[in-house]
């Protein structure tokens, strides 16, 4: 694998909406985040009314080696799920020890992080705020506003997705709307 050669190359993301002419969007509807949220009454009454889109992002085909790096652009959605706000679902990298930066280039939201240590850390996202999110962290970025969230990423090329663990565990904290504010809350659901 680590033989694999990149050649320069240049490709195009718009700065305001986040899209690539030149790649497919991976796309996540609310259907496919099933227990994610804290209030499952409220996630099937949505998923019923209108199996809506979270987010989309655009990932390179790079191969995946040591000392390259992937990056690309996220959109969340704008959208809640009872009071809980339209999120990815998040990840740890497989590689523990990898960090990622994430560019905010429109909309607003937050970054909430934390690591297997017990340490957990929220960022609000707006634009031309970059947010560093270091190894060991997991993160999701979470849209708190009435339009489109995008950032622009760039990791580790060999970091590697662990999508399970916060499948099975969830995050610590959630972050809901309350007397029309965010508001971070233990999350119920946490084990
Ligand atoms: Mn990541």
């Amino acid at each position: 694998m680590s033989d694999i050669k990149v050649d320069p190359f240049t490709i195009f993301f718009d700065l305001k909406n986040g899209m690539s002419d030149e790649r497919k969007p991976t796309r996540r509807f609310l259907s496919q985040m099933k227990g994610m949220y804290a209030d499952d009454a409220a996630f099937d009454a949505a998923v019923r009314e209108n199996d809506a889109i979270v987010y989309d992002f655009y990932e390179l085909g790079l191969p995946e080696t040591p000392g390259d790096l992937l990056f690309g652009t996220s959109i969340v959605y704008p959208g809640k799920v009872g009071d809980e706000y339209f999120m990815t679902k998040g990840h740890f990298h497989t590689i523990l020890d990898t960090a990622e930066v994430y560019y905010c280039l429109s909309g607003k939201g937050y970054m909430l992080m934390e690591n297997p240590e017990g340490d957990w850390d929220a960022q609000l996202l707006t634009p031309g705020e970059a947010v560093y999110v270091p190894k060991r962290y997991a993160h999701r970025s979470i849209n708190i506003g009435d339009e489109k969230l995008i950032t622009f990423f760039v990791f580790r090329a060999d970091a590697g997705h662990d999508y399970g663990t916060i499948e099975t565990k969830g995050f610590r904290k959630l972050i809901v709307e309350k007397d029309g504010k965010p508001a971070i809350i233990d999350n119920p659901k946490w084990k």
